[in-house]
């Protein structure tokens, strides 16, 4: 078992690269992905060696109505890693590092397919769900937290980004998504919108398999994240993402990822209207 540490740790690099949307597994309950979940690892040693050999500092592991992150970030996930490694825990971050000093800070992302289409909402706390809602509600529970990034994720992808709601709402979204699972013009106009409303464009893989993670990054410089306790670090992300202090690597999956993603987009949407799939799918 990793040695448990009282206080969040500031990195040693002078960057830290972020994925902050990824499911690694796919966690859509049905069918047409369940594969995913019988065939991965589910191992938090594994992930994090995963994550850190790539360059990623921070990583959003993201519920879909489901608990995916605190799966993740159990006790007895936490409890399984090396004994050399170390590890920290509050509501809104676990931190863990490497025999090697190698960080990694795991926050909860939810993404919540509302009514008018996705949003996307990172640095909320474990254990609680904000939950199925239509736009305005999910909006109206998120602002409460001022501590979460509440984003138009894959804004203009087919009819799960909000798309023509975005004018409507612009004032509440802190930014808008880059989507390595978009296709050029999805993603594209993504970009002219945000400009067009002065938001920021963040980056992210939206990864449905863990080799996937980090395809596209949105990266902070250290020194400007804060690093007293979880509430702390997920607020200045959000500030930052808001001041548009980041950079951003816009990678895209490649066509057998992609297609495959089409299908379980097409799952999801034939699904959504079959009676009694409704509270598994929405
Ligand atoms: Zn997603």
């Amino acid at each position: 078992m990793a040695r448990r540490i009282n206080k969040l740790k500031k990195p040693a690099t002078r960057t830290l690269e972020s994925d902050l949307h990824t499911h690694v597994y796919t966690n859509y309950r049905y069918q047409a992905s369940r594969r995913f979940l019988e065939e991965g690892f589910r191992d938090l040693t594994r992930l994090t060696k995963l994550c850190v050999n790539g360059g990623l500092g921070i990583v959003g592991v993201t519920n879909f109505t489901d608990w995916n992150y605190e799966f993740w970030t159990s006790s007895r996930q936490l409890g399984d890693l090396p004994a050399d490694w170390r590890q920290y825990q509050d509501e809104r971050v676990t931190y863990i590092e490497t025999e090697q000093g190698k960080g990694l800070y795991l926050v909860k992302s939810e993404e919540i397919p509302t009514d008018k289409g996705h949003l996307l909402l990172i640095g909320c706390p474990r254990g609680k769900n904000i939950g199925k809602g239509n736009l305005s509600e999910v909006l109206g529970k998120a602002g409460q937290d001022p501590l979460i990034t509440i984003v138009a994720d894959h804004p203009y992808m087919g009819r799960i980004g909000l798309r023509g709601e975005i004018d409507r709402v612009a004032i509440r979204l802190d930014a808008l998504e880059y989507n390595s699972n978009c296709s050029r013009a999805e993603n594209k106009k993504a970009e002219q919108e945000a400009q067009r409303l002065g938001k920021p464009l963040i980056a992210n893989s939206d990864s449905h398999r863990p080799q996937d993670i980090g395809i596209a990054r949105t990266n902070f410089l250290a020194e400007d994240l804060r690093y007293s306790c979880g509430e702390n670090f997920v607020g200045s992300l959000r500030l930052n993402i808001i001041g548009t202090k980041f950079g951003v690597e816009k990678g895209s999956l490649g066509l057998p990822a992609k297609l495959e993603h089409v299908g379980l987009l097409i799952a999801y949407n034939v699904l959504r209207w079959i009676p009694g799939f409704t509270d598994i799918v929405d």
